[in-house]
């Protein structure tokens, strides 16, 4: 097993190490994957291996069709069946990454959706930053971590809401799944996540009637990085 996928295995043990070093996650409280769609093979933390000891070696591979382990030795994540399911839910994104960042946290705990109140936001997100609606008793005490992704795909299906343009979501009492086309953009937008979440409640703080931006800004920012008129940053 050993040198097969290790650019998979090599990206996922980084963005892992990042979370810890980036204080995403305290403790072991966060997870990334990635997915090679053409191997059909998921790339995902253990579970409960502290940050720091984290070696691509150790990363756990998963069959992405039947969520079997390559390795039985090696556990994977207890989140992983909900990284499975946002895989073959969104087909467009390439990595994943969970954390239980402070600010995001905060908005998660509260069940509120976070308003896109300045450019930062517009700028990774193209909209509000939506929540998903609590899980019933039922849905925690069978396939719990299974259903946890259900209520993200059902979120984002019945708002009609485009995963590549909003690439994450705040699980109501949990906090937040953040995605992007790599498993370093996921990174990228996980922290962007945290700094937007951090601002909203600092500006809502000092004007608790504050709204969204226009939509016209929303959309000036968003298409500046996104999208074939992209203008942002230097011509490939
Ligand atoms: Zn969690």
């Amino acid at each position: 097993m050993n040198g097969e996928h290790s650019s998979l295995r090599s990206a996922v043990c980084e963005a892992n190490r990042q979370i810890g070093a980036l204080g995403l996650a305290p403790l072991t409280w966060g997870n990334a994957s990635a997915v090679d769609r053409e191997a059909g093979i998921m790339a995902i933390k253990p579970s409960g291996i502290e940050y720091a000891r984290l070696q691509p070696e150790n990363m756990s591979l998963v069959d992405l069709v039947t969520g079997e382990p390559l390795d039985p030795s090696i556990r994977p994540s207890s989140d992983t069946d909900t990284h499975l399911l946002l895989y073959r839910s969104f087909p467009t994104i390439g990595g994943i990454v969970h954390t239980h960042s402070r600010y995001a946290t905060v908005w998660a705990q509260a069940c509120r959706e976070i308003p896109c109140l300045g450019t930062t936001h517009a700028d990774h997100f193209f909209g509000p930053v939506p929540v998903t609606r609590q899980l019933t008793e039922q849905e925690i005490e069978e396939n719990y971590v299974l259903n946890t992704g259900e209520v993200i795909v059902e979120r984002f299906e019945s708002g009609q809401i485009d995963p590549d343009d909003v690439p994450g979501v705040l699980v109501a009492c949990h906090g937040p799944f953040v995605w992007g086309p790599t498993v370093e953009k996921a990174l990228e937008n996980a922290l962007a996540l945290e700094i937007i979440a951090h601002m909203a409640s600092e500006s809502m703080r000092l004007s608790s009637g504050l709204g969204p931006i226009p939509d016209a800004l929303l959309k000036r920012h968003h298409r500046r990085k996104h999208g074939p008129g992209a203008t942002y940053g230097q011509k490939a």
